[in-house]
């Protein structure tokens, strides 16, 4: 039973949020959504542990396709980053600025960019396309990431400088259109560099917050050098480039990490 113990884990704290915000915030909702999406994470480490081949994916798309269609296209909730600046700006803490401060703030501080591997229904999409290994090297673009953020953060600074009214209607349509780029532009890149996560890798904003915080996760894949062999089979399968074998949290592209446990599946010593 010890090794249930991760899915339990993770289904105890998405409860223990669920179960506060829905008594703190006196609205039922907190308890629907907090409770799917970790019966979903915890569904998902429980079928991978089953060895389960598509136990990852199967949790991307129920997290993914519930916050894309329905809180975003049914509730009118944008939870793209420029949604994250519009309900700050407002003062609402609501869905939006509390699923940041979960998944992508203080989440990953516990889980890492887990985010990145299991919900994000960016990657959902992008990780059915053909380079689940990137069959290019790195490139020298990720300071793209910050223009992004910088202009998803000036857009909305922009809407409530100049007092334009309906600004609830603009924010569904940004969450339209930039979802449509977002796609668009992974794809094309996806292609263009041979790599599912080129747009992780260059352009996501998001990962402005994922990065520096997922540095401290407490949750991270981890090398036994007494077991290692340096066949290098974990690097090679990596989506994310990361230099898994080297257990200090300054490891190459260590806050890149989306564990997704393709390197511990491909490790033939069980080092990982
Ligand atoms: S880097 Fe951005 S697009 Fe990629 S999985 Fe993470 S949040 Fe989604
Ligand atoms: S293959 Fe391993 S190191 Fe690479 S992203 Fe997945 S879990 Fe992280
Ligand atoms: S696959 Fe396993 S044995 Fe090979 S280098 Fe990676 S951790 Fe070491």
């Amino acid at each position: 039973m010890k090794k249930y113990a991760l899915p339990a884990i993770m289904l105890a704290v998405f409860e223990t949020i669920a179960i506060s915000l829905w008594l703190t915030k006196d609205d039922l909702f907190y308890l629907f959504n907090f409770s799917y999406i970790g019966i979903s994470i915890s569904l998902g480490i429980f079928l991978y542990i089953r060895e389960y081949k598509h136990a990852r994916r199967i949790t991307q798309l129920l997290v993914g396709l519930y916050m894309l269609v329905y809180l975003g296209l049914i509730c009118n909730e944008n939870m793209q980053i420029e949604g994250f600046w519009y309900y700050l700006f407002t003062g609402v803490f609501e869905a939006a600025t509390i699923h940041y401060a979960v998944a992508k703030i203080f989440g990953p501080l516990l889980f890492g960019r887990g985010w990145c591997g299991y919900a994000c229904w960016t990657a959902m999409v992008l990780d059915f396309l053909p380079y689940k290994v990137p069959e290019q090297p790195r490139k020298n673009i990720g300071w793209i990431r910050y223009v992004m953020f910088v202009i998803s953060l000036v857009f909305v600074s922009a809407l409530f400088l100049s007092g334009v009214g309906h600004i609830e209607s603009i924010m569904f349509w940004a969450f339209l259109i930039g979802n449509i780029l977002y796609y668009g532009v992974g794809i094309f890149l996806a292609y263009r560099f041979k790599d599912n996560r080129a747009f992780c890798k260059y352009i996501c904003p998001i990962t402005v917050f994922l990065k520096p915080m997922s540095y401290f996760s407490v949750l991270r894949i981890k090398c036994d050098k007494d077991k290692c062999v340096s066949c290098g089979k974990c690097k090679k399968v990596c989506p994310m480039d990361v230099d898994v074998t080297d257990n200090s949290r300054k490891r190459k592209n260590g806050t890149e990490c989306i564990l997704c446990f393709e390197c511990v599946k491909a490790c033939p010593k069980d080092a990982l």
